[in-house]
């Protein structure tokens, strides 16, 4: 499917609750967030049912992402379902791996072939801090877990200046020897995020370099998303950055989101978007669940608005968007 400003969107990502066992720095404040209440939230066939028009419509590739995905019983039921949906080509996941690491052999049978794993920091104390509470062990679990099953990992850390700004070499090391790719993203200033402060790409890459020598820009294809990657000399996995502030990526944009509550997000920090519950709920048909998705699309905005003050209500928190 094109948009208004003929880029291909053929990745869908579905927020699938807002809840989370997890309080990370960046994305919930400590108390949480008055969760949505059961009625609010798409049920799974409904979700299935956008899919399944989104797919005719050229949506190839499902991420489920959430608040935890995993924090929503039945989650891996709409896994399969949507898995076995035609024109899906591929369903991940992106997941603080704690409730899934046991589960990642049902995980795997139900379809799932990719996993982005929020790693911020391979200090115990430095991530039970960062995400109020973790268990790093049961992270890496997850993560040997998904290694051992042959799914295709990547880890997303966010440099948190004075959360774990000093570790961010040792994560990067897993790719030495694991085949992964360790994705450092840049802190987006949404909600709680706003008062925490970034390191950014550039100091990254230089550390990383002092530490492993200088990279080669890998070009090889990784998955659908805006990344850039290198690789560091004698690194089986790679390393990646995602800078959507500083380093736009706007142009290349392939992706919509759904939230929880049904609303299809066209960018980051953007108002607008179709309800689509109140058409589920309602009386539209496929057709018209089509035809309310394609307009949207077309109108989907050139680039993203984080560098604009948007209302209470727009300045969302990331667990309701999904990352
Ligand atoms: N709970 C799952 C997890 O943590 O992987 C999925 C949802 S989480 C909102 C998705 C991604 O968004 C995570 O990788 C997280 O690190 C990232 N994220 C959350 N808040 C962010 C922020 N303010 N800036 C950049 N990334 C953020
Ligand atoms: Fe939960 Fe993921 Fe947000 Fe952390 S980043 S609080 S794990 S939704």
């Amino acid at each position: 499917m094109l948009d208004g400003r003929g880029r291909s969107i053929d990745y869908l990502r579905v927020s699938v609750t807002d809840r989370c066992n997890l309080r990370c720095v960046y994305c919930m404040p400590e108390d949480g967030v008055p969760s949505l209440r059961h009625g609010e939230i798409l049920r799974y066939e409904e979700i299935a049912r956008v899919v399944r028009v989104m797919a005719g419509l050229g949506i190839r590739h499902v991420r489920l992402t959430g608040g935890e995905p995993m924090a929503r019983r039945g989650c891996l039921g709409l896994v399969r379902t949507l898995a076995e949906t035609p024109g899906i080509e591929s369903v991940s996941m992106t997941s603080n791996g704690l409730l899934l690491g046991e589960r990642m052999d049902e995980a795997k049978r139900a379809g799932l072939r990719a996993l982005n794993l929020s790693l911020d920091t391979l200090d115990a104390a430095a991530y039970a801090r960062l995400t109020r509470g973790g268990s790093l062990s049961q992270a890496l679990s997850a993560l040997d877990r998904a290694l051992a099953l042959g799914l295709s990992v990547k880890l997303n850390a966010v440099p948190v200046r004075g959360f774990n700004d000093d570790g961010l070499e040792a994560l990067a090391s897993l790719a030495r020897e694991k085949p992964v790719c360790v994705r450092f993203i840049e802190l987006m200033p949404l909600g709680c995020a706003r008062a925490l402060r970034p390191v950014p790409e550039e100091e990254v890459l230089a550390r990383l370099t002092d530490a492993f020598g200088p990279p080669e820009e890998d070009a090889a294809p990784h998955g659908h998303g805006p990344a850039r990657y290198v690789r560091f000399p004698g690194f089986v996995g790679s390393v990646g950055f995602i800078s959507p502030i500083s380093c736009e990526f706007c142009a290349r944009c392939n992706r919509v989101r759904l939230t929880a509550e049904g609303q299809l997000k066209l960018c980051l920090n953007h108002a607008g978007g179709p309800d689509l519950r109140a058409l589920l709920r309602g009386s539209a048909d496929d057709a018209a669940l089509a035809d309310a998705i394609r307009r949207a699309v077309a109108e989907k905005p050139a680039r993203h608005a984080f560098d604009e003050e948007l209302g209470d209500r727009e300045a969302r928190r990331m667990n309701e968007i999904g990352g």
